[in-house]
């Protein structure tokens, strides 16, 4: 199986139809997604909308939750907060449901989804250290686990003790256990701003982090043109 992983779209619609495009490209067999569709972006619903035609495996981000009603905003900066309640307003009851019905983890094949870490999914804390990736080892039955939420690429694998990898190609065979975090579709956040996204080949053991440019120009004049903070398009030109 060859699966096409998404996380943190954020309501971005051009980065996600460029990440999609790249996946259909590489002939993915299955889409499977970390959570965060929603929130900060101008096409909250289009992005559920793709996700669910794709038969993507999604897992519940925080925005996710918060949006359904299923996460108290107090969890949020300001921004965040306002973006929440506009997507909000953006949604109807169907796609609302869809999200509050979203499942905190998820294993398909021998691959585990959590948004945040998986030691403790529901709420949502970053995973950033190998102390964090340890927790998350425990916790974890599959070969690999994908995560989202801190919108930097990064890895951590376990070959008895645990290790950060920076590296763009992850290959399972020379490890036990991986924790992967492709980096963010619609808000990237390592000063880079093209799409991030992963692709797992089950078959060779071998997980690819991958970028693609989308129209940025089109991303953020919508977010401008729906009322949404600025600083929300700004930071996509920055990649932070
Ligand atoms: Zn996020």
């Amino acid at each position: 199986m060859r699966y096409g992983i998404i996380a943190d779209i954020h309501a971005n619609l051009e980065a996600l139809d460029a990440v999609v495009g790249a996946l259909r490209d590489r002939r993915v067999d299955a889409y499977l997604s970390v959570g965060d569709i929603v929130g900060y972006g101008a096409d909250p619903a289009a992005c559920i909308d793709r996700l669910r035609e794709l038969k993507t495996t999604v897992v519940a981000g925080n925005h996710d939750w918060a949006a359904a009603g299923r996460l108290s905003l107090d969890y949020f900066n300001d921004y965040a907060r306002e973006a929440i309640s506009l997507t909000r307003e953006m949604l109807g009851p169907e796609h609302l449901k869809f999200l509050a019905e979203l499942p905190p983890t998820d294993i398909v094949g021998d691959v585990t989804l959590a948004h945040g870490t998986l030691y403790d999914p529901v709420n949502f804390d970053y995973l950033l250290t190998p102390y964090d990736a340890h927790l998350c080892f425990g916790a974890q039955t599959t070969r690999v686990c994908f995560v989202g939420h801190s919108h930097v690429p990064m890895a951590f694998l376990l070959d008895g003790t645990v290790n950060y990898s920076a590296s763009s190609t992850i290959e399972l065979a020379d490890v036990e256990m991986a924790i992967v975090n492709p980096g963010s579709v619609g808000q990237p956040r390592d000063e880079n701003w093209r799409a991030a996204y992963a692709v797992y080949d089950s078959e060779t053991a071998v997980i690819t982090l991958e970028r693609v440019e989308y129209d940025i120009e089109t991303a953020t004049s919508k977010i401008l043109r729906a009322g949404l903070p600025e600083v929300l398009a700004e930071r996509l030109w920055l990649g932070k």
